[in-house]
């Protein structure tokens, strides 16, 4: 049986790839973080959300400075990131229920990184009987939320870490 799966962001994805750019080193004007799923920033790093998600709402924090080795992280950068990764944990508690969480870092190509020259900490939400395993069986996915949906969830909770 062949089943087939609405898969749009694949597309956007074929399309939108434009090699040797770095989608993970932001320039400071935050007028395009809207359109660049940028829910926070922080001091040393930011909390985007995943354009290719492997499951609503999942997130991704990664450091200012463009570095692809975990070890060449400063401390304080270290700190940071890790910082955000409790923030975003507490505040996806909060907004979206999940029941568990994936948080992983992919590092060089062969360990399935995406983007291997820029690292980036991946949170994952899981539900009891999402759809994740699609992914590891046939790099499909179905995903029931829109990006736009999980942003607009999300971004009130990460301002209000500000006020
Ligand atoms: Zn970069």
């Amino acid at each position: 049986m062949t089943k087939v799966i609405w898969a749009p962001w694949r597309m956007e994805y074929i399309l939108s790839e434009k090699p040797g750019e770095c989608i993970l080193c932001l320039d400071r004007d935050e007028t395009n973080d809207r359109k660049r799923l940028i829910v926070y920033r922080s001091s040393r790093s930011f909390v985007m959300l995943n354009r290719y998600p492997y499951n609503n709402g999942h997130l991704m924090i990664a450091p200012f400075t463009h570095c692809a080795n975990i070890e060449d992280l400063d401390p304080e950068t270290s700190l940071d990131m890790f910082g955000l990764v409790q923030k975003a944990i507490r505040i996806m508690k909060e907004c979206l229920q999940p029941e568990g969480f994936n948080i992983g870092i992919n590092l060089g190509r062969v360990g399935g990184a995406g983007v291997e020259e820029h690292l980036h900490i991946h949170i994952v939400p899981r539900w009891n009987g999402d759809t994740n395993f699609m992914a590891v069986i046939s790099d499909v996915r179905v995903m029931p939320e829109h990006l736009e949906d999980s942003y607009n969830k999300l971004r009130p909770y990460f301002q209000e870490l500000d006020s």
